[in-house]
């Protein structure tokens, strides 16, 4: 037999997914990621299509799950849990559509999507209306006894509510909201605990936990998506009409659960959910799509794995497994080294990726990433793509581990890492080129002078032909240093022109954010804007008129006046006024009026017309204070979009809840707009 001998490649898949198996469904921490999983798992069907000799009954290929562990008791579930089969494109959909009405010999009729949480499925059997038992999916027969456990979680009921049925079992989904994972992890790394890789794992693990008041502290929660075994209910007909009664039995179902007629609109319905899934407060890794009738269902029925009435529409995948050929380091503006991992180019979250960061020197120890790993890439959303971990069980022995170097790479400075702090640092100062770079694109950018076509290239082709040193030369720049240059002519030398005209007079603000004070940030810079109106004006502040400030520590006062005490400063700062930089805000000293003096409030969610920032500024400018927990001095709670716990802390201390339209009045009128005035 050779390497090649289908029987050796079938036999080897099999160990290896019986080995992540174990990983994912056991132990709750799996080296790789679902997709790279699901390819294992293609690769085995796949080779066992071709050689149907060599199929077993034990194939991990026909089976669901894992078989339960001995920690808890056995649970024989009345009607098998079932896994799902997946669909990676409306074309996939549209097949699996027409195998179902190939084997009704009639249409299917209408189709119900739903969200598809990432979490652990659960079974709850309620008897006369009261919780009795709760049990893991197991192997899809006998799951686990999970009762004590999942008897913590708030939202599932220990009793429904209305006509309960004699006897039902109910899966659903128990998941970790994401702020409740990173609240787990801060706490577990606080304690030098394991960290979770993901929401699902953490789940996995928080609802198998051996102690029930561990389970009660990770603030688990459930979405019931499915009625698995039921004696003496109403009559149904419909998935979705099921759904709603299980809702007024007071179980918590999706309300994003909703019917549609054709696979146009299973379309649109994933691609609403794509944009916004990275916004959702729990992670959710496809959509669940299943035929509406429940006749039709029990007609279609299921294979040893899957129903053939549901299918799930997998998003594209958001992490995956790569080579990590070498790690290199990146000096950003303050001078720190960030490690950053240069990866055989890989597709995941929608991109090509090549590069990832990896954060810093000791996490990278802490991780065990080595040169040469075979590591997880993880790229959410518009996030930048990081190095989740390594696949140890991969390694060869040839990887290598890595270490800060002690030299700069763009200046050779020696990069150095004080005692007790995160982040080495190169020490040159700002004319290591790298270094320069950054600061020049941070002064450029968004936050700070927010000049239009001033990108890192331009920043990088400026800098590279000498044009300009530092940021004051941008003001120094002229036409023709740049006409002639490679997609540079007539418009795009004049709009850049005008850019940076238009940064010549931003507010102050944004010119203190940009000179990359540390500490100085933009909150920290609309203060000293707001305090002093000029630039002048706070280059006189010693330290302690700064230090005197609501809102300035000593730190801050002693970073900002350290910086306008530095010579190449305040030579930056007298060539930025030779470039006619404004540097006071005309409106200062016009604040407006106190309407809001001795009134607390508190912001939670987001408001449409306004960022945080601002909201404090104006309140702040009117006298009042935005604070960040609610207590019963609190004034008002204003409530943006998406909420959090803070609105029932106010509820219960009977805090004024306002909306956004309410806030605004209130900034103008004062809190003559609520029924009560400033608490005491
Ligand atoms: P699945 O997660 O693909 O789909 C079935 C499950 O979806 C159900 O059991 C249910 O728990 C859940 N679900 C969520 N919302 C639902 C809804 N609205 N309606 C119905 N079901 C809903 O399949 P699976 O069998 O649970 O597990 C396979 C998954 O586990 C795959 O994604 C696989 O990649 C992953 N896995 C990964 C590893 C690894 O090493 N990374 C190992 C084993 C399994």
């Amino acid at each position: 037999m050779n390497e090649r001998d289908p029987a050796v490649l079938i036999a080897d898949l099999r160990a290896d997914i019986r080995y992540h198996d174990h990983r994912y469904y056991v132990l709750a921490d799996p080296e790789l990621p679902d997709a790279d999983y699901d390819d294992l798992r293609r690769r085995l069907l796949a080779l066992e299509e071709a050689h149907p000799d060599l199929v077993t009954a034990d194939s991990p290929s026909r089976r669901i799950g894992a078989p339960p562990s001995e920690t808890f008791a056995p649970v024989t579930h009345r009607e098998r849990m079932f896994s799902l089969d997946n669909a990676e494109s409306p074309a996939e959909v549209t097949e699996w559509l027409a195998r179902a009405e190939r084997q009704l010999d009639r249409p299917a009729g209408s189709l119900v999507c739903e969200l598809k949480i990432d979490g652990v499925a659960v079974s709850l059997t309620y008897e006369r209306g009261f919780l009795t038992r709760a049990a893991t999916r197991g192997d899809g027969a006998t799951g686990e006894n999970i009762t004590a456990n999942v008897r913590t979680i708030a939202s599932v009921p220990l009793r429904l509510l209305g006509e309960p049925p004699a006897y039902m079992e109910v899966r659903g989904e128990v998941y970790l909201p994401l702020d409740e994972f990173d609240r787990l992890n801060a706490r577990q790394a606080e304690a030098d605990d394991r960290l979770y890789a993901n929401a699902r794992n953490a789940a996995a693990g928080s609802v198998r936990q051996k102690d029930p008041a561990v389970t009660a502290s990770r603030n688990l929660a459930v979405w019931i998506y499915q009625v698995g075994y039921l004696e003496g209910g109403p009559a149904l007909a419909t998935h979705f009409e099921t759904m709603e009664w299980l809702r007024g039995l007071g179980l918590r179902v999706h309300p994003g659960t909703a019917t549609v007629t054709d696979v146009a609109a299973v379309t649109g319905y994933v691609e609403r959910v794509r944009a916004e899934r990275n916004d959702l407060p729990y992670q959710t890794d496809g959509v669940v799509i299943k035929v509406n009738g429940l006749a039709e269902q029990a007609e279609l029925g299921s294979t040893a794995r899957a129903p053939r009435w549901a299918i799930a529409y997998k998003f594209p995948a958001e992490e995956r497994v790569t080579r990590l050929r070498g790690i290199e380091i990146n000096i950003g503006r303050t001078g720190a080294a960030t490690p950053f991992a240069v990866l055989e180019p890989v597709f995941v979250g929608g991109a090509n990726v090549e590069r990832a960061t990896l954060h810093n020197e000791d996490e990278i120890h802490r991780k065990d990433v080595r040169v040469g790993d075979q590591v997880v890439v993880r790229r959410a959303g518009d996030v930048i793509p990081e190095v989740v971990g390594p696949v140890p069980s991969r390694r060869t022995g040839e990887e290598k581990k890595w270490s800060m170097p002690s030299d700069c790479p763009f200046c050779e400075a020696p990069i150095v890492r004080p005692d007790g702090e995160k982040v080495a640092r190169c020490t040159r100062g700002l004319t290591c080129p790298s270094r320069l770079r950054e600061w020049l694109f941070h002064f450029a950018g968004r936050g700070g002078m927010d000049i239009e076509g001033l990108g890192y290239k331009t920043v990088e082709l400026l800098l590279s032909n000498g044009l300009i040193k530092g940021p004051a030369d941008i003001f120094f720049l002229e036409p023709d240093d740049l006409l002639g240059f490679e997609g540079w002519g007539e418009v795009s030398v004049t709009n850049l022109m005008n850019g940076i005209d238009a940064a010549r007079n931003r507010p102050i603000a944004r010119l203190l954010v940009g000179l990359g004070i540390r500490h100085v940030g933009g909150t920290v810079a609309r203060l000293l804007a707001r305090e002093f109106g000029s630039i002048e004006a706070l280059q006189q502040a010693d330290e302690e008129t700064l230090a005197a400030i609501e809102g300035i520590g000593p730190t801050i006062a002693e970073s900002v006046a350290e910086w306008f005490a530095g010579e190449d400063n305040q030579d930056l700062v007298s060539r930025l006024a030779e470039g006619m930089v404004r540097f006071s805000d005309p409106d200062w000293g016009k604040g407006p009026e106190k309407t809001l003096q001795g009134v607390r409030l508190v912001l939670t969610g987001a408001l449409e017309s306004m960022s945080r920032d601002i909201a404090r500024v104006a309140v702040e400018d009117r006298g009042g204070r935005l604070v960040s927990s609610v207590s019963k001095k609190t004034t008002a709670l204003v409530a943006g979009a998406s909420t959090g716990s803070k609105l029932a802390k106010a509820e219960s201390l009977g805090v004024p809840v306002i909306d956004e339209a309410t806030f605004l009045r209130l900034i103008e009128r004062g809190p003559s707009v609520l029924d009560r005035g400033p608490a005491p």
